[in-house]
């Protein structure tokens, strides 16, 4: 291919990126000290039904869990705001939703059959195993077995993380295929079928949401590590040479994102890959670490991605995948930037950082104890509550009035259970912004509603028909 004409303004990212601060490859991971810890979150997602353990009646599956009706709108949430970020208020980015299973050579092309494996060791005495870079290590460094105290292990093989499965109804090696272990690699497989059909022009993104799959050797951290999760990548194409802008690009935009959602910026950090961690396609990649309770660790990579994938999948397809830019009667192929992030990494980052256990002063003036998440609007599973005091015949036909005034704008629960104390701490505990409460004094009186505010428990009365157009004003459902 013939050298390629100087980079231009038209080929970089529309203003000069923040230069947001990075820490030292080896930056030390330790935590500190935390607001809320790992059991404390796992203990109230499991009794507010936000997650728990998958197939828990027969004894759960390792590595696996499920979303209940809060866990999944939670879940539903981050992707929405993901999406809206990265392909609705974008005109450079388009989606994607491609299938799991891929033809097989995908993964040969990739990379993924060969190397894509941690280090497998095996502890002599009890036989359990572990990932041999992540083993757990006595006062003196030495790595030991948490189940048996053990200290001799087997030499590390190299362990492939990808589930197979077959096709049809053969199973041999002609029908095997994988499941995917990264959304990425549909993005470039169809990227020239997906930049002619969009009519998009270099600089251009393709995005995609959804399930992926790696057998992990040791899941852990509640969803932090598992074995089938959802990812949000996108796979950013740009001219050769403009790379390295695009990349400190992505990195800032997507800082921004995580900010923009609430996210408290001391636990945030950018952390460049050293070179020995570098995977074999990326020329630059840093990490966006999110300081979890157990320790700082990644929440998203952001990778420089070169050519390599593209050229790849030319070479074993025979396809062309390179990109012809009219306007300099050029033809290349582009390089790619990736943000790559997890869906439940991401959702877990954001329930321990909106944690708050405080004191606060309620309405009746009394101080009382409560849990709170301070979820982003945009992310919290219920935006209104409606809450009759009691379940007076009198009040519940207007309360009812008023969740079916607000159910089809804004997602609502109506809950009569309880004191009316307990039912503002219940919606606290699951980050529902505000909470109208239907009294005596509504259907007697004014058909107004209190209105309270879950961050600074104030309250509002407002009149009925002002009410849609009163949460409207308040509720930041954007960001
Ligand atoms: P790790 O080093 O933690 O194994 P990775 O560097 O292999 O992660 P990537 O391949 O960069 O991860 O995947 C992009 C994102 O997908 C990660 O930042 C993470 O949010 C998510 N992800 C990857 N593996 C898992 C997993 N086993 N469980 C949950 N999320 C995951």
């Amino acid at each position: 291919m013939t050298e390629l004409a100087e980079v231009t303004e038209r080929d970089l990212p529309p203003s000069p990126p923040q230069a947001l601060a990075r820490v030292a490859p080896d930056a030390d991971t330790t935590a500190g000290p935390h607001d809320v810890d790992m059991a404390t979150i796992v203990e109230l997602c499991k009794r507010r039904g936000l997650i728990f353990q998958s197939s828990e009646i027969y004894g759960g599956l390792r590595g696996a869990w499920d979303f209940g009706p809060l866990g999944a709108a939670l879940k539903d949430n981050v992707k929405a705001a993901w999406k809206r970020a990265m392909v609705q208020l974008r005109d450079d980015v388009v989606a994607l939703d491609a299938a799991i299973l891929m033809h097989p050579r995908v993964w040969e092309a990739s990379g993924h059959v060969e190397g894509f494996t941690d280090p497998l060791v095996e502890c002599t005495s009890c036989n359990r195993r572990y990932r041999a870079d992540q083993m757990e290590s006595n006062k003196a460094g030495d790595p030991y077995c948490p189940e048996c105290g053990g200290k001799e292990f087997t030499e590390p093989r190299a362990f492939n993380l990808m589930f197979r499965t077959f096709v049809g109804p053969t199973e041999d090696t002609s029908s095997q295929v994988w499941m995917r272990p990264e959304t990425a690699q549909a993005m470039f497989v169809d990227f020239a079928h997906v930049q002619l059909t969009s009519r998009q022009k270099v600089p251009f993104g393709i995005a995609q949401v959804g399930k992926s799959f790696r057998n992990e050797i040791t899941p852990k951290n509640f969803i932090f590590r598992v074995r089938e999760f959802e990812q949000m990548e996108m796979e950013f194409f740009v001219r050769p040479g403009a790379d390295e802008a695009w990349h400190d690009y992505w990195i800032a935009e997507r800082w921004d994102w995580y900010i923009g959602l609430g996210m408290r910026p001391e636990n945030l950090r950018i952390r460049p890959h050293g070179t020995a961690e570098l995977s074999h396609y990326a020329k630059a990649t840093v990490d966006v670490e999110y300081r979890f309770p157990f320790a700082w660790s990644e929440l998203e990579g952001i990778a420089n991605r070169t050519d390599f994938d593209l050229r790849r999948h030319a070479q074993f397809s025979g396809k062309d995948l390179s990109y012809y830019e009219q306007e300099r009667d050029e033809r290349y192929v582009p390089y790619v930037i990736e943000p790559a992030a997890g869906v439940e990494r991401s959702a877990l980052a954001f329930l321990v950082d909106s944690y708050r256990e405080e004191t606060a002063t309620a309405a009746s003036g009394k101080e009382e104890r409560r849990t709170v998440l301070r979820l982003h609007h945009a992310l919290a599973p219920i935006k209104v509550a409606v809450l009759p005091l009691s379940r007076n015949d009198k009040l519940v036909p207007t309360a009812r009035e008023v969740n079916d005034l607000l159910k089809p704008r804004l997602v609502t629960q109506y809950d009569d259970a309880g004191s009316i104390g307990k039912r503002y701490r219940r919606q606290d505990e699951v980050g529902t912004p505000f909470c109208v409460t239907v009294d005596f004094q509504t259907v007697e009186e004014d058909r107004a509603v209190t209105v309270r505010d879950r961050d600074s428990m104030s309250q509002d009365r407002v009149a009925i028909e002002q009410l849609p157009r009163y949460l409207a004003d308040r509720l930041d459902l954007f960001t």
